[in-house]
C-alpha cells in the first residue's frame, strides 16, 4: 500500500503572530517556520503504517516555493521514503492546493492519502475535502484512529456525540486530527540520513494545473488588545461585578 502525505510548512505555532503595518497580511520576516502540526500527525500515522508492514512506500509532497523544502526534509526525518515539491508562488488557495494534488495522486496513484485535518495559519479546514471530490474517492476527516482491515480503511472520528467508525473502500482521502498520535521527534542520524533521501521538484504548470486563485485576501487584523484584570476585595463585590457589570449572571 502506498501512502501519500501532504505537508505544509506554517509559522511555528509558538511563535507570537504579527501583523504588517499596512495590515496586507501575517509578516513573516525572520519568522520561524515548521510543519504543520497536523501534517506532523499525518506523516508519523504513514511512518506506523509502514513500520506496521501495511504501507510499502510514504511519499510527502508540498505545494510552495522553495522553502517548503525544509519541512519535506523533517517529513523524510521522521520516517517517508520520497519527497515531492511542487513549486508554486507562496499563498496558493486551497482549490489551486487540491487541484495540484490531485494530480499528484493521479501519477503517484496512492491507496491512501494523508492531510492535516486544517493548516494552523489559514485555518481553511478544506483542502482534503476538496482533494477527495476532485478525485471522486471516499474521505474521512479528523480521524483519530486509522486502521486498515482486509484491504478496506477503518476510520474512527470524535463527532459531538462521541466517536464514529467509517469504513471506506481504498484509495481513500483522510485527515488526521489532534488525538491520531503523538509525533515522534526526528533523532540525528535519521536527520542525517534524510539530507540523501529523494526530493524531485516539480511546477504546477507541468502538472498541467494553472495556479489562478479565486481567494484574495483583503484584510488582517490582530486581535483586540486585552484589558488588564482587576482585583476583588470580597465575594460579594465579584458576584456584583460579574452581575452588573459583565452582566453574565442573572
Ligand atoms: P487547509 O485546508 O488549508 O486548512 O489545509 C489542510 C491540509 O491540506 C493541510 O494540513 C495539508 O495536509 C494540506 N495542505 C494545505 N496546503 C498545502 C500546501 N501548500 N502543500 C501541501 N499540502 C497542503
Amino acid at each position: 500500500m502506498k501512502v501519500l502525505v501532504a505537508v505544509k510548512r506554517v509559522i511555528d505555532y509558538n511563535v507570537k503572530v504579527r501583523v504588517k503595518a499596512d495590515q496586507s497580511d501575517v509578516d513573516l520576516a525572520n519568522v520561524k517556520m515548521a510543519l504543520n502540526p497536523f501534517c506532523e500527525i499525518a506523516v508519523e500515522e504513514a511512518v506506523r503504517l509502514k513500520e506496521q508492514g501495511v504501507a510499502t512506500e510514504v511519499v510527502v509532497v508540498s505545494v510552495g516555493s522553495k522553502a517548503c523544502q525544509e519541512q519535506l526534509r523533517t517529513a523524510l526525518a521522521l520516517g517517508a521514503d520520497r519527497a515531492l515539491q511542487v513549486e508554486a508562488a507562496d499563498g496558493p488557495d486551497s482549490l489551486s492546493v487540491a487541484r495540484i494534488l490531485a494530480k499528484v495522486a493521479e501519477e503517484e496513484k496512492p491507496d491512501l492519502i494523508l492531510l492535516g485535518k486544517q493548516a494552523i495559519d489559514s485555518d481553511n479546514n478544506q483542502t482534503g475535502q476538496m482533494l477527495a471530490a476532485l478525485l471522486d474517492r471516499p474521505q474521512a476527516t479528523f480521524a483519530s484512529e486509522v486502521k486498515v482491515e482486509g484491504g478496506e480503511l477503518l476510520v474512527t472520528r470524535e463527532v459531538d456525540g462521541g466517536l464514529q467508525t467509517l469504513k471506506l473502500t481504498l484509495p481513500a482521502v483522510v485527515t488526521t486530527d489532534l488525538r491520531l498520535n503523538e509525533p515522534r521527534y526526528a533523532s540525528l542520524p535519521n536527520i542525517m540520513k534524510a539530507k540523501k533521501k529523494p526530493l524531485d521538484v516539480k511546477t504546477a504548470e507541468e502538472l498541467g494545473v494553472i495556479v489562478a486563485s479565486q481567494v484574495k485576501l483583503l484584510k488582517v487584523e490582530p486581535p483586540a488588545d486585552r484589558k488588564a484584570g482587576i482585583r476583588v476585595s470580597s465575594i460579594e463585590e465579584l458576584v456584583d461585578k460579574l452581575r452588573n457589570e459583565a452582566k453574565v449572571i442573572a
